[in-house]
């Protein structure tokens, strides 16, 4: 879409808001437009309890599915609304709660290690946030410590952590770049992710093949060397 296009597509309404065309809207999910490198949160995001927020959403997703035209009273729909409620709060979603971030110890660096570390592989699961279908994918962590090693599993749960929101792959990968870098005392963090978009494949523009690769390069690796070591290292394809 041109510049132009995008302008014709918003209008101001009468309470001064800009006002987005349904078009526009659509073209911005398809090209996966992020506004932000933080989830964009309500300020009353946390007010209420998981259990009240379950009891919200099942009343509402009850809603889109009779508006669909769907019978609840089947005994195979009527548990539905409660499920994807609790689904939403406590698993696909969890991330969206900070109290949900894993606790992370850090160990001393005893062994001297000066090279780098890298957890490739990484599987997670992650939902668009234009059009709340899955995202999944691989993400490949690196780091040089500076003198404190985290526990590999930790790597593991900071990227579930990230990934269970709704999400943008670029916002994914740098949440949990800057978070590593937070944790670990340093810059010399890199991720990258290789993932599939399910709003890609299995709807849109319905292309099975593609998948897109988001990197972040922090401290030593955005230099050529320790970025040409990581990628060499997520070429090594071990047979276990
Ligand atoms: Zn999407």
């Amino acid at each position: 879409m041109k510049q132009k296009e995008i302008l014709s597509n918003i209008h101001v309404n009468s309470n001064n808001k800009l006002e987005l065309s349904e078009d526009l809207i659509d073209e911005m999910g398809d090209r996966h437009i992020q506004t932000s490198i933080d989830t964009p949160m309500r300020a009353d995001a946390f007010d209420k309890t998981d259990e009240e927020k379950i009891g919200i959403i099942e009343q509402h997703f009850q809603a889109i599915m009779e508006t669909l035209g769907l019978d609840l009273t089947d005994d195979s729909l009527k548990g539905t609304p409660r499920r994807v409620a609790k689904m939403y709060v406590k698993e696909i979603f969890q991330g969206l709660n900070p109290d949900n971030m894993p606790k992370v110890a850090l160990f001393e660096n005893k062994y001297k290690y000066q090279e780098m570390l890298v957890e490739k592989n990484i599987s997670f699961y992650s939902n668009c946030e234009h059009h709340f279908v899955p995202i999944m994918g691989k993400a490949h962590v690196g780091y040089i410590s500076n003198g404190q090693v985290i526990g590999l599993s930790k790597l593991n749960r900071i990227v579930d952590y990230f990934a269970k929101r709704p999400q943008v792959q670029e916002r994914l990968t740098v949440q949990i770049g800057k978070k590593l870098q937070e944790i670990l005392g340093t810059e010399d963090v890199a991720v990258m992710i290789d993932a599939k978009h399910l709003c890609v494949s299995s709807r849109g523009v319905k292309d099975d093949t593609s998948s897109t690769i988001t990197a972040f390069y922090g401290g030593a690796f955005a230099e050529e060397k320790s970025k040409s070591e990581f990628l060499k290292y997520l070429e090594f394809n071990t047979k276990f």
